[in-house]
């Protein structure tokens, strides 16, 4: 953590874990009640970004960053806005690679250039693999697509019907997809100008609380966190829960809730893992390359196979399967050399 010389603001890196890779997560620039609030959030979000990381099988650890924006004062204009980046392009340059920064909340793609005039250490440049949120709405199709195979013995989208809540850069993006797939489309957002895309798409609109209620197959959670709690759970009226928000469940044990009434649901750090993946194949030494980038997203699929037999398997939850393949991968790439190397005769 340190305090910008040009900006004066907080600029916070966490490293959650370095044990598969170079930590990685995105910076966020973002307003805080004090500076221990910005530090609590970063060390939260580095330890999500090391099990996304993790059950995705990418080479990558767990990092976080934050720009504190003091909460007094007016929204930083350009001069101030770039003095903090680059301020944050300096504390991330001092951690000489254990961390890689990415856009999150409050950045973009443009910041991202600002910050790479410090530091090398950077992804999401326009150069590179740019705005990530349409590799993260394929890996939610790919996670819907799987989750239905699942629960209705088919994967195709035709007549299928879904809610997708929340129009942004994902969730917009999600629906088109979805429209192109052949699914009937619920959709909603708090801003009201989204209803042009649903009216192009050819969907229903309606308020954000009937979308999560609605009897509809599929319900897409695109907006914020912590909309399935033990109150919205038991209201709804479909068979799989699939999006791209982070942070879903208000609490761990809503999972278990969702299993007792049937309802499949695909954990958010593994269907919203799209983004991250593309950029990790920014990160491989052939470089970007956007067909790599493709095929690599849609193993969101295997890899929630894979956790949904573990889930049947052993009687627990997606979450749990989830959060033990991500352990077992971490353990894997902690562990020490065999044995059998450390003990080979000295030539
Ligand atoms: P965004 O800000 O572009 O879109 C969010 C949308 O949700 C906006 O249109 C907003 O008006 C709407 N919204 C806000 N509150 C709502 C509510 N209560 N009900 C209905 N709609 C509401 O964000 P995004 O980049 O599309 O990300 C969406 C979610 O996916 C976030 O939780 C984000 O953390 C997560 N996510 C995004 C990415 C990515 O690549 N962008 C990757 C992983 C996870």
């Amino acid at each position: 953590m340190r305090r910008g010389r040009r900006s004066g603001y907080f600029t916070i890196v966490a490293v959650h874990s370095t044990a598969r890779g170079p930590s990685l997560g995105g910076c966020r620039m973002w307003e805080y009640e004090d500076a221990r609030a910005a530090v609590r959030d970063a060390l939260r979000l580095s330890r999500a970004m090391t099990f996304k990381s993790a059950v995705a099988g990418l080479p990558l650890g767990g990092g976080k960053g934050v720009i504190m924006l003091p909460r007094a004062e007016p929204a930083p204009g350009p001069e101030q806005r770039r003095a903090a980046l680059l301020d944050f392009g300096d504390t991330v340059a001092s951690l000489e690679g254990r961390y890689v920064t990415a856009e999150d909340v409050g950045t973009s793609d443009q910041d991202m250039a600002v910050i790479a005039e410090r530091t090398r250490h950077v992804t999401g440049l326009a150069s590179g693999s740019g705005d990530p949120s349409r590799w993260t709405a394929l890996g939610v199709e790919t996670a819907i697509r799987v989750a239905c195979e699942r629960a209705f013995g088919s994967g195709s989208l035709q007549d299928r019907s879904i809610a997708v809540i929340g129009l942004g850069r994902v969730g917009g993006k999600l629906a088109e997809l979805l429209a192109q797939g052949g699914g009937q489309l619920v959709v909603s957002d708090v801003d009201q100008t989204k209803r042009a895309l649903a009216n192009r798409l050819g969907a229903r609109w309606t308020d954000p609380a009937s979308a999560l209620t609605a009897e509809v197959d599929v319900v897409a959670p695109c907006a914020l966190g912590g909309m399935l709690d033990d109150e919205t759970v038991p209201a709804l009226q479909c068979r799989v829960v699939a999006g791209a928000a982070n942070n879903q469940l208000g609490a761990d044990g809503v999972a278990d809730l969702l299993t007792e009434l049937g309802i499949l649901w695909a954990p958010d750090f593994v269907a919203n893992a799209g983004g991250i993946i593309n950029i990790a194949v920014e990160l491989e030494p052939q470089g970007y390359d956007e067909r790599r980038a493709r095929e690599r997203v849609l193993e969101v699929g295997s890899t929630l196979r894979t956790i949904f037999d573990d889930a049947e398997r052993s009687g627990g939850t997606p979450l749990s399967a989830a959060m033990n393949l991500a352990r077992r991968r971490l353990e894997e790439a902690s562990a020490p050399p065999r044995a059998a190397s450390r003990g080979a005769p000295a030539a």
